[in-house]
């Protein structure tokens, strides 16, 4: 810094002498006089660092120690390389002054002039700070968790459990904002911020990335510790209870966590993993964390690939249906057939549809798929020698879209099979999203004549109020409570005797589903089940082997066909 001197004594300017040749005579003091009126803060220093001319301005910032230290830097890098503008470099005074200096090399020295910026400054940082927040919340937004995250991870030196990225979503947001209105749950998620920055410390960070969900940057060494802890705080207090504009809230929240740079050193990435462990959070019932771990990565790929063939599927005729024989206990007839999709991939595959029916539903392609299989199924039925019933299974989402029936009259009349043949098997998950509109949609089946069953009954939650909403034709009992070891003591066999009672007095069938020895048929039917399904008549079939299967049904009717087809059945699943 020694080679500027700082004086703010003046000394008279140098080049007072007027340009060469012309110019009124005093043009150099005038100049001077100028200079030194001028509200800019200008003066000229000789190259050894001795001030040459100064102005009032000048002098007053020059007695300021941050200005003639941050001056003295900036003139030793303008005599290195002969020409700095510093615009880049403002000087700031104190907390809210901010100077711009410009030093220009001359013949014989040096001009500096400073001009105060400050409210371009502040500006500036307004400016940047608002594209930096969220304006709900008053947290950061993605940007700014972006760039922080940038910053975080171009120190090469870190360690690696320097930091840990949780994201956050707010379980049953939605319901909030739909039933109460957007102001309340805005509200809310004020209070969720508010909550949210209670937990932080010093350096993280955290935004707001949109709707319900949230990101922190923790940066603490003691990783996965740190994260750990504090993911059990937030999904502790943003679990507890809300009075929002005098309405008691309940939500919850899940998160998931990665750890940077240990789980990955890129800013996108990490942020990807995090939501990923979130999704399994979620997944594993909400309410809860999650630390990521590589293979979750790997199943995501391997979901990815199979969501692309699955949007192709239906184009390749990549799709088929087996039909599984439905046995009446007192007459020992196959009164009909559930229809059942398959997925032959391609390269060889063939994929069991609870390992693809959950992915369709999630990515909307439950709906064209559940479509085909009404159509086939019907058309199927429509062909056989006996007019047996042929059970179809829907899903919710095929519910909410409300085509459901328009495609159910249609494969009737395209098929023309009787509404009477066609029985439609639901879950209680179709009741649980919108119950009152689903059971509208069920009685105009009924009106077309179109039977309903409830299917895996028992495994849900409130079965008993759905089974008083609608009249349901048939009761399918669960696997679970047929086979395997729970479904064998007490309390199995207690269930499905008191569905089959139940089943009796309300005039539906009840169906035994999965039977697979002669001993759990014999259980069955003591407990009054009137019908059942398994694979003890059968496994599923291909179409080519039904029209055999009904004609053996109507020779022999005093013997089940059972074990007649199952070896050769073509049903690998
Ligand atoms: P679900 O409707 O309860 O169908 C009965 C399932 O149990 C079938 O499995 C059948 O192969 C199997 N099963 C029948 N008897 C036995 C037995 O004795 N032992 C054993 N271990 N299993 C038996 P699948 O074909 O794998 O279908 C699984 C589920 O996928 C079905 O359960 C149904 O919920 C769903 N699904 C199948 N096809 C469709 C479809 O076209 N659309 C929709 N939305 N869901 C379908
Ligand atoms: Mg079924
Ligand atoms: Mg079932």
């Amino acid at each position: 810094m020694s080679a500027i001197e700082t004086s703010p004594v003046p000394i008279e300017l140098a080049m007072n002498t007027a340009p060469s040749g012309s110019g009124p005579v005093g043009q150099a003091s005038l100049a001077e006089e100028a200079l030194r009126r001028l509200n800019r803060a200008v003066a000229v220093y000789s190259r050894d660092g001795a001030v040459q001319f100064s102005n009032g301005a000048f002098d007053a910032l020059l007695r300021q120690p941050a200005f003639a230290s941050g001056l003295a830097a900036l003139f030793e890098r303008t005599l290195a390389l002969h020409s700095v503008r510093s615009e880049d470099t403002p000087l700031s005074l104190g907390e809210r002054r901010v100077y711009q200096i410009e030093t220009v090399p001359l013949s014989h020295g040096v001009l500096v002039t400073a001009s105060d910026v400050s409210a371009e400054m502040a500006e500036r940082k307004r400016v940047n700070d608002e594209a930096r927040t969220d304006p709900l919340t008053g947290l950061g937004n993605r940007l700014l968790l972006r760039e922080q995250l940038a910053e975080l991870m171009s120190d090469l030196t870190l360690h690696p459990s320097a930091a840990a990225v949780l994201t956050i979503d707010l379980d049953r947001f939605k319901a909030v904002n739909d039933t109460l209105g957007h102001p309340v749950g805005d509200a809310l998620l004020r209070v969720v911020a508010d909550r949210i920055r209670s937990q932080l410390g010093r350096g993280d960070v955290v935004a707001r990335l949109g709707g319900d969900e949230f990101a922190i940057l923790q940066v603490d060494p003691q990783q996965p510790k740190a994260a750990e802890s504090l993911a059990a705080r937030l999904v502790d207090l943003l679990g507890r209870s809300y009075i929002v504009d005098g309405n008691l809230l309940n939500i919850g929240a899940s998160v998931g966590v990665a750890l940077l740079p240990g789980d990955c050193a890129d800013g996108d990435q990490i942020l990807k993993y995090a939501d990923l462990a979130l999704y399994r959070a979620k997944s594993a019932g909400r309410g809860t964390y999650r630390f990521f771990e590589m293979a979750m990565d790997e199943e995501m790929q391997a979901r990815h690939t199979m969501e692309i063939d699955l949007r192709r599927a239906l184009a390749l005729r990549e799709f088929s249906l087996v039909y599984q024989p439905q046995v009446n206990l007192d007459t020992s007839r196959i009164t009909g057939f559930e229809a059942l999709l398959r997925w032959h991939r391609a390269g060889g595959a063939t994929v069991a549809p609870s390992d693809f029916i959950p992915l369709a539903e999630e990515i909307g392609l439950i709906n064209p798929i559940g479509e085909w299989v009404i159509r086939n199924a019907c058309r199927e039925a429509a062909g056989w020698s006996e007019p047996l019933t042929i059970a179809v299974n829907v899903s919710a989402s095929q519910f909410a879209s409300a085509t459901l029936i328009g495609t159910v009259v249609s494969a009737l009349a395209e098929s023309g099979l009787a509404p009477e043949r066609l029985e439609l098997e639901i879950t209680e998950s179709v009741l649980m999203d919108d119950t009152q509109s689903v059971i509208d949609i069920l009685h105009s089946l009924r009106q077309l004549g179109v039977r309903v069953s409830m299917d895996d009954f028992g495994t849900g939650y409130s079965s008993l109020s759905y089974l008083r909403r609608f009249p349901f034709d048939k009761i399918k009992i669960d696997q679970s409570f047929i086979r395997g070891h729970e479904a064998e003591g007490p309390g199995g066999s207690a269930i499905v005797q008191a569905i089959a009672a139940l089943g009796r007095s309300l005039g539906m069938t009840t169906t035994a589903e999965g039977v697979e020895t002669e001993q759990q048929l014999s259980r069955v039917a003591a407990y009054g089940c009137t019908d059942v399904q398994g694979f003890l008549f059968s496994r599923p079939l291909p179409p080519d082997k039904i029209a055999d299967v009904i004609l053996n049904n109507r020779a022999q009717p005093s013997e089940p066909p059972r074990k007649t087809n199952d070896t050769q059945g073509g049903d690998s699943l």
